[in-house]
């Protein structure tokens, strides 16, 4: 038996940018596996909670675990994370297929895996064939399926993803979704998703933190919060999808 349950563990972080409290004693736990989302309205302190988990930003109180690690000084590139942004990521002057092997090279694999891992994600992501593409030669969402497969490419421990289908039209935005969701089963890796829809968030997730004002109002399965809401905020908050 492994002793460790939780991929990820906030542990009472606060974080105040000038007198503005953004987050206030946030204690969240993340499974091994799961989709969990991060779900509130914009400034709630999603992203601030995301890049505290990615090392951008350190909680003036409290502490992050990784893997059962405090990892509260351990800078981004030593978390084994993969990340993807609202704003396209790529590198723009290079190759679909040189911005997977970026990351790949850094690491030192052999050419002929990373061939292999590469041609893999691109199958994953249905991007095979579009290797030599630029990223101005894609379209928003062909970007945002790389970008996810540059992420995946180095198979880290934990796919960190900040509203990556914001900017999509709504057709496109519910074809990713699924995409997103089957994959991350597929491939198994814990990851925590942030957005502000709650039917994004609802139709995505195993369980669901709902954040307002810095603050977490409730954790539970999609189900649970749609059925149960455990405050005013969530019931408000959810029911205006309907
Ligand atoms: P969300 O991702 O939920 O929209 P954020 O975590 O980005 O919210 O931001 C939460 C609050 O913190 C907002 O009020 C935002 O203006 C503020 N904030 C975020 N980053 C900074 C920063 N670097 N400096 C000052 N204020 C910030
Ligand atoms: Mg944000």
């Amino acid at each position: 038996m492994n002793a460790i349950t939780f991929d990820v563990e906030i542990k009472g972080a606060r974080k105040q940018f000038g007198s503005n409290v953004v987050l206030n004693d946030i204690n969240l736990e993340v499974k091994q596996g799961e989709l969990l989302t991060l779900l509130g309205p914009s400034g709630c302190g999603k992203s601030t909670t995301l890049n505290l988990i990615a090392g951008f930003l350190e909680a003036d109180q409290g502490d992050v675990y990784i893997k059962g690690k405090k990892v509260t000084k351990v800078p981004p590139y030593k978390r084994d994370l993969g990340m993807v942004f609202q704003t396209y990521s790529l590198f723009p002057h290079m190759t679909v297929l040189e911005n997977l092997s970026f990351g790949l090279k850094l690491r030192k694999v052999a050419k002929t895996e990373q061939k292999k891992k590469i041609d893999r994600v691109l199958e994953l992501v249905k991007m095979s064939g579009l290797e030599h593409r630029y990223p101005r030669e894609l379209s928003g969402g062909q970007r945002q399926r790389v970008a996810i497969a540059r992420a995946l490419v180095v198979e880290p421990e934990l796919l960190l993803l900040d509203e990556p289908l914001s900017n999509l039209d709504a057709k496109l935005r519910h074809e990713l979704r699924a995409e997103i969701k089957r994959l991350q089963k597929e491939i198994g890796v814990t990851t925590i998703f942030v957005t502000h829809d709650q039917e994004e968030a609802l139709s995505m997730s195993d369980r669901v933190v709902v954040m307002n004002a810095g603050k977490i109002e409730q954790i539970s399965t999609p189900t649970a919060i749609y059925n149960h809401p455990e405050t005013e905020f969530v019931f408000q908050f959810i029911g205006k999808s309907n």
